[in-house]
């Protein structure tokens, strides 16, 4: 079973299911001409698409068209089901920064079709992490920014505070429709200026003082 790697912690984390926001900041939304969801729009990924900073993303042969998103991703540290705003914040144990990888080609397809987007989010390597920092270790104020480089060359970079639906919020909505559970994981969506990526491409992400990944493309 993978363990989620959480600085100054004795504790165990294991990844359950990867909770995923679409559309949660206005531009990208836009970039990709969809509407600006009224509620979180939500998928999963499952815990076998994870793999961790260092590690290399493989990318499938039968898409010609894999993207990056890069997404701060909160790390739930207890059981909840319809919590209230309380109890969603208690739930929040700590933060990470990961990528979305998206078989943009495939995911067009499914939308066209009005299917599930499964083929296009779930594949093997599609979900980077970082580290995590508990929450005891640094408290987040929104004001930190992400930003994604590819070959050393900046593509996303954007204050968190434009997310439309923010961390304690989306626990409790999620929560509303599906039991959250220890060692979940949400990935709270991502900003605009996604983009392709091919063989040999290199990737660092980071949240100003919260976390960092470097990955490659294999
Ligand atoms: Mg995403």
């Amino acid at each position: 079973m993978i363990r989620l790697p959480v600085k100054n912690s004795d504790e165990n984390y294991y990844p359950g299911k990867l909770v995923c926001v679409g559309r949660n900041y206005r531009e990208h939304a836009e970039e990709l001409g969809n509407v600006v969801p009224e509620a979180p729009l939500l998928f999963l990924k499952p815990a076998s698409a994870v793999i961790f900073s260092g590690d290399k993303i493989i990318h499938p042969a039968y898409s010609d068209n894999l993207h990056y998103e890069l997404e701060l991703v909160l790390l739930i540290g207890k059981d909840i089901a319809d919590a209230n705003d309380a109890e969603a914040d208690v739930a929040l144990a700590g933060y990470g920064v990961g990528l979305d990888m998206t078989l943009r080609d495939l995911q067009a397809e499914e939308k066209k079709l009005g299917h599930p987007w499964t083929l296009s989010k779930c594949f093997d390597t599609s979900a980077v992490l970082s580290d995590f920092v508990l929450r005891k270790d640094y408290q987040l104020t929104l004001d930190e920014n992400i930003i994604l480089k590819v070959n050393g060359v900046v593509k996303q970079n954007s204050p968190l505070n434009k997310m439309i639906f923010k961390p304690v919020e989306l626990i409790k909505y999620i929560s509303s429709r599906l039991r959250l559970e220890k060692g979940d994981l949400i990935f709270t969506g991502t900003p605009a200026g996604v983009g392709r990526v091919i063989r040999g491409d290199k990737l660092e992400g980071e949240i100003t003082n919260v976390a960092g990944l470097y990955t490659e493309i294999a």
